[in-house]
């Protein structure tokens, strides 16, 4: 079960540019390649872009948790990027992971936290791990049946560390 929550509803939409896009699309394939989404008990989030719109790099739509809808504005992407002299990859991954940390929050009720936020976003583009804070037990998070499920988060971080180093 899903939402059927269009950013177009609120938002002047535009479609990415190709370099932009190519950013966006390595790093969902790489949340996912890290088992980010199932470890947070998310599905793959759904982008819009926008354009000089959010006086932000971005921002995930409050409800849709089901489906994370994530708006990225292109333009404060781009100068961000420039004017703190980042790479245009770590600008876009920190920034989705940054949303997706909010996503969780919002299924889990928490209270938004920007510092617990950002760090997420941080060590996962550095260590590639996931701070304790935002896994879920895997039992949650839906995993294969068959296999034996771990049910603390040290166990749960356990299994997604191995993972990473393999
Ligand atoms: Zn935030």
């Amino acid at each position: 079960m899903t939402h059927d929550y269009q950013p177009e509803w609120d938002y002047n939409t535009v479609g990415p540019d190709q370099h932009l896009a190519a950013h966006v699309r390595a790093t969902l394939t790489l949340l996912s390649r890290y088992h980010v989404y199932q470890s947070l008990g998310l599905s793959r989030p759904r982008i819009a872009y926008v354009n000089g719109e959010l006086n932000r790099l971005a921002k995930y739509v409050d409800g849709t948790k089901t489906e994370p809808v994530i708006i990225l504005d292109i333009k404060e992407i781009r100068e961000g990027a420039k004017r703190y002299n980042l790479p245009l990859a770590l600008v876009v991954e920190t920034t989705i992971v940054h949303e997706l940390a909010h996503a969780f929050e919002d299924s889990t009720g928490k209270d938004y936290s920007e510092k617990s936020a950002e760090e997420f976003a941080e060590r996962f583009y550095h260590f590639r791990e996931m701070s304790p804070r935002y896994a879920i037990p895997v039992s949650k998070a839906k995993r294969h049946p068959q296999k034996k499920q771990a049910t603390t988060r040290t166990q749960v971080l356990g299994i997604v560390q191995r993972r990473q180093w393999k």
